[in-house]
């Protein structure tokens, strides 16, 4: 079951995983994993919902499965 999960700790984990930044523009941070071949975006909320954290989790799809919880 995917808990809903604090910004801080989305960002700790993509960064932890090799991820980067690749817009801060508009109400959404776009992450780039480290293959370079997928993208997240992430909304800016201090608390990022259960959906969200599974879209992020799914997108990121060279992450080994469950990187994100
Ligand atoms: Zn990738």
């Amino acid at each position: 079951m995917v808990k809903a999960m604090t910004l801080r700790d989305v960002g700790s984990a993509l960064l932890e995983r090799g991820c980067t930044i690749l817009s801060d523009k508009g109400p959404h941070t776009k992450w780039g994993c480290p293959c370079g071949a997928h993208t997240a975006p992430v909304p800016r909320h201090g608390i990022v919902s259960p959906g969200v954290v599974r879209s992020v989790g799914k997108r990121m799809a060279c992450l080994p499965e469950g990187w994100l919880q």
